[in-house]
């Protein structure tokens, strides 16, 4: 059966459940799915490279982008801006590709209301204190920003009923295998419809 357009993945949960770690794996053992890099104003962490990690943007030009449309969807996440390009997104779409989108929990709801289509997936860590720890081990943030993140994390895990699936990252490989058999099902959903 013929695909006309890609399937909008949608990677969600709070910083830290190991979003970044999850869709590296994924992208490695499927090569076909699209990774989306994101616009952000917050500062990169050592070893982050502009236009791979993120697209590095100071606040002025992200609210540029806001008044012109350019975002898919955007928050403001702890003190900083993070949003998705849209036409990487939509053009890729377009092609009959997949695209993953590494997002939180605002941005992922705002893009439900626009792409009802996608699959939304809530990647859940396996406690708060497991949370914390993996946040600690990262050591890019001082002890308030933890604490700011934790707090923004219990919020997160609050909404994870809006998903349409929620993973627990309690192994990176166990946890990408769950993802692959969602994505697989998904696409013999929609083939049908
Ligand atoms: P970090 O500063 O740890 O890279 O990201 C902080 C949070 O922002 C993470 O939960 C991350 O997934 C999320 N994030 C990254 N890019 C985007 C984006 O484009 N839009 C939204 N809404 N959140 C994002």
């Amino acid at each position: 059966m013929k695909k006309d357009r890609g399937l909008l993945i949608v990677l969600s949960g709070p910083s830290g459940v190991g979003k970044g770690t999850v869709c590296a794996a994924l992208r490695k053992h499927d090569t076909d799915i699209q990774y989306s890099v994101s616009a952000t104003t917050r500062n990169p962490r050592e070893g982050e490279t502009d236009g791979v990690n993120y697209f590095f943007k100071k606040k002025e030009e992200f609210e540029h982008m806001i008044q012109n449309s350019q975002l898919l969807e955007w928050a403001q996440y702890v003190d900083n801006y993070y949003g998705t390009p849209r036409e990487y997104v939509e053009q890729t779409l377009a092609e009959g590709k997949d695209v993953i989108l590494e997002i939180e929990v605002q941005g992922a709801l705002q893009v439900r209301e626009s792409f009802s289509e996608g699959v939304f997936i809530f990647l859940m860590p396996p406690s708060l204190k497991e949370l914390r720890s993996r946040i600690e081990g990262r050591g890019t943030e001082t002890k308030d920003l933890i604490d700011s993140r934790m707090t923004v994390a219990k919020e997160e895990i609050d909404m994870m009923n809006k998903y349409d699936y929620v993973v627990e990252n309690d192994e990176v490989e166990s946890a990408v295998e769950r993802i692959k058999s969602i994505v697989t099902a998904e696409h013999c959903r929609r083939e049908r419809l």
